[in-house]
């Protein structure tokens, strides 16, 4: 008799395996495909924050703000940055 799958609990957990380190046992095919694509999205995102601190260290020379107003050439070298710094309606103004 096989269990349901400890993940989803409606497919047979039939796979084990080891996943970042940890001992998975009786997990289903579809959440062992989950769990490794998971696992090699964390490392891309390990990946995307380490770039990010290297465009942390060049936006001290561009400052998000200028006297408390966004600062249009920030916007204009960190479009990322800025989208998740200022409204949309800053974005309009001063973008
Ligand atoms: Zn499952």
């Amino acid at each position: 008799m096989i269990n349901s799958c400890n993940d989803c609990g409606k497919k047979p957990g039939t796979v084990s395996a080891v996943i970042k380190g940890e001992l998975v046992k009786g997990i289903c095919e579809s959440c062992y495909q989950l769990r490794v694509m998971s696992m090699y999205q964390s490392s891309a995102h390990a990946q995307y924050e380490r770039e990010r601190d290297v465009e942390d260290h060049a936006a001290d020379v561009a400052q998000p703000r200028v006297a408390g107003k966004p600062n249009p050439d920030f916007i204009r070298n960190y479009p990322e940055r800025a989208k998740d710094m200022f409204t949309e309606e800053e974005l309009r103004l001063y973008g």
